[in-house]
């Protein structure tokens, strides 16, 4: 048994699901992984964690993995060697930036790379092809949120930790369903109103579990939280509720702001959202009282027309009552990928260097003297420019790391028909994705447990993962790869580990200055910004907002009811996450115990919608999109969909039934994000279950 034992590592990891960034230590024998088990120290979790971080693991030796390079030859692959795969990408991508220039070719980020290989693949497109067309999946989910709080308060990230949510006297949850979506935090959250009494609002138009623990629940109509939010602000300050003293000495345009929102009384509000006057003056009335209030959203906010603004009366809503800048205060935008904070901190993204750094001339000629090499100024696209950029004709080659654009983007048979039209596809994945299936060539990527890194948790936290055993077959990290092709178009990278690669980066960002894996070993973390003596920020707006003169912004309400229904679409799709399965379940599907336990698609539909189409649990029915798409699947008739209003779950138990065949390309108007949640359909009933 001793024998046995000794040969039993215990790596330090990250979970690579949700981004509340659970860590804990796999134990491992060979390539078989026995167990999971979070410790005490685990900054984000502690003893924490759910279903999918212990017992998610079994993709990583899926007999599916890619192991070998793969090139298209007419409508089948052949396997290639690394060298051969990696020429042909470099004199493929020499070719078009030839021919049509670097803005023909675009790059797509995961947010499951580590911080350290997105930081090269934004190098790779700027420094080596010289375009800013580098975005990575943020733009479907968290870009929206980002800019509310860019808008008002200077860092598009969580204003601070779970320590501060876990304290806030009141804690406002809108358009999230946190027990599915980020299950460690809803524990925490129960715990916090079991243990302390903390009171919990939640705004949703579906109603999750979470919301059986509520003090108050409130269902607007879909798009329609910021008017909610608007009103709620509006009482606040007619009632003369507002901090004044906060206002006065840190906070701006309070008098534009009140003037945007005074068309938001209880009465056009109640008319517009379906929300109940009382409701709105009980919440304003909760926020008037509670010494803290830390406010949660997802993409129930930011999956909208609206959801840029939505983000940001949410953060001005915190500015007007104080409650930033203080423990168990503030804003947090529950990021969604364990890495989806960190691949936009460290770069990927079309209009900003990494640490967000702007595009200025300061910044350019920084990194123009770091990297050696003139860089191209004109601001890149976004995932959906690139996307319609190729119908167009614009874009001619795509490089996608980790992504399953075609089952992600909203609107598959359009993305689907970009990928299949690209003159050249690039796809680094550890499977054969819907993607992969597309590309000219497919390079094997090794999966988290086979690597070094660093990730940053939706509280900023930056976490190290160690290697636990070698990539399987000849699959290789994102960085080895992305600086093979760096190297074959020309560059000279020399970089021996992700070590290395930090070290550059804390040299060139300023938010990421003390960043040191010494200072990250085992479970040792960072919260950033990081100064270079090694002190993190775990709590931001303490003395200062990151703005030019340290003052808040309250940012103007502009909007309108959605008014995507018609007379024929008048059911609106709804789509999130289940428990058992990680989004679309490219890695979920893979682990057989969680696949039991949800093995299909199923399409969640109200009691009024089932009695109306005579439709049971486990009857087949059709969903017909406004868009053109449709899919089928099995319905659950449930209470926690109202109205016309339909629930269906990102996860695909095969392509077919993936929601994004619903989704059209509507997107939000600041931030490129798509609507998903603004999808309208029909149903009918297909036969008896
Ligand atoms: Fe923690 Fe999220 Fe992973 Fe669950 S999925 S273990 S909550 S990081």
């Amino acid at each position: 048994a001793k024998a046995r034992s000794s040969q039993i590592k215990k790596t330090k990891t990250v979970c690579i699901y949700c981004g509340v960034g659970c860590s804990f230590e796999v134990w491992t024998k060979g390539r078989k992984i026995l167990k999971v088990e979070p410790k005490p120290e685990s900054p984000a979790n502690g003893i924490l964690t759910c279903v999918k971080g212990k017992f998610g693991w079994d993709f990583v030796n899926s007999p599916e993995r890619l192991t070998k390079p793969l090139i298209r030859e007419g409508d089948h692959f052949r396997e290639a060697s690394w060298e051969e795969a990696i020429n042909y990408i470099a004199r493929r991508l020499k070719e078009i930036r030839e021919k049509y220039g670097p803005d023909s070719i675009g790059f797509i980020a995961s947010d499951k790379m580590t911080n350290e290989e997105a930081y090269l693949l934004q190098k790779l497109a700027r420094a080596v092809i010289g375009t800013n067309n580098v975005d990575n999946s943020a733009r479907y989910c968290q870009a929206p949120a980002t800019i509310g709080l860019w808008r008002t308060v200077g860092i598009g990230g969580d204003s601070g930790t779970f320590k501060d949510i876990e304290n806030a006297d009141l804690i406002v949850i809108v358009g999230h369903n946190t027990t599915e979506s980020h299950p460690v935090a809803g524990s925490k959250i129960k715990r916090a109103k079991k243990i302390r009494g903390a009171k919990l609002v939640v705004i949703d138009v579906r109603k999750h579990e979470i919301a059986d623990w509520a003090d108050l629940f409130i269902k607007p109509k879909p798009g329609t939280d910021a008017a909610v939010l608007a009103a709620v602000a509006k009482y606040i300050i007619d009632q003369g509720w507002e901090d004044k003293e906060f206002i006065s000495k840190r906070v701006k345009g309070f008098e534009e702001f009140k003037e945007s929102i005074k068309g938001f009384t209880l009465d056009y509000v109640e008319s517009v959202t379906g929300v109940p006057r009382d409701q709105i003056i009980k919440l304003a009335e909760m926020i008037h009282s509670a010494k803290s209030v830390a406010i949660l959203w997802g993409m129930g906010v930011t999956q909208h027309l609206g959801g840029g603004d939505t983000s940001t009366i949410i953060s001005d809503l915190l500015l007007i009552t104080g409650n930033y800048g203080k423990p168990g205060s503030g804003a947090f935008p529950m990021r969604g990928h364990n890495n989806v904070q960190g691949v936009s901190d460290f770069g990927c993204l079309p209009n900003y260097f990494p640490g967000y750094q702007k595009f200025d001339d300061v910044t350019f000629e920084k990194f123009e003297e770091a990297w050696r090499v003139k860089l191209n100024r004109k601001p890149g696209l976004q995932i959906p420019q690139m996307i319609e950029g190729v119908l167009e004709g614009k874009i001619h080659a795509l490089y996608i790391v980790g992504e399953d654009t075609v089952m992600v983007d909203c609107g598959t048979p359009l993305t689907k028909k970009a990928l299949e039209e690209v003159d050249f596809l690039v796809v680094q994945d550890m499977f054969l994705t819907e993607t992969a299936k597309l590309a000219d060539v497919v390079l094997p990527a090794a999966a988290s447990l086979e690597k070094e890194g660093t990730f940053v948790n939706t509280e900023r936290r930056i976490q190290r993962i160690y290697k636990a055993f070698d990539p399987l077959g000849e699959s290789k990290p994102d960085w080895e790869i992305i600086q093979m092709i760096a190297n074959a178009l020309g560059a000279n990278w020399n970089y021996s580990s992700p070590a290395e690669i930090m070290e550059e980066i804390r040299r060139l960002c300023p938010i990421f200055a003390g960043v040191t894996y010494d200072r990250l070993e085992g479970f040792k973390s960072l919260v950033w910004p990081v100064n270079e003596d090694g002190t993190d920020t775990p709590l931001l707006y303490v003395n200062a907002f990151a703005t030019p003169d340290g003052k808040a912004m309250l940012y103007p309400l502009e909007w309108k009811p959605p008014q995507l229904q018609d007379d024929v679409h008048k059911i609106t799709v709804n789509t999130g996450r289940v428990l058992e399965h990680f989004h679309v379940g490219n890695m979920t599907r893979r682990v057989e115990g969680l696949r039991r336990k949800v093995p299909e698609t199923f399409i969640e539909i109200s009691k009024e919608l089932a009695q109306k189409y005579s439709i049971k649990t486990g009857d087949l029915i059709l969903v017909k999109s406004k868009f053109g798409g449709e899919i089928k699947g099995r319905a659950l008739v449930s209470e926690r969909v109202q109205g016309d209003e339909i629930f269906i779950p990102l996860y695909a138990s095969d392509p077919s039934k993936g929601v994004n065949n619903l989704t059209g390309n509507v997107i939000d108007k600041v931030t490129g994000t798509p609507a998903y949640k603004d999808t309208p359909v029909v149903i009918e009933k297909i036969s008896e279950g």
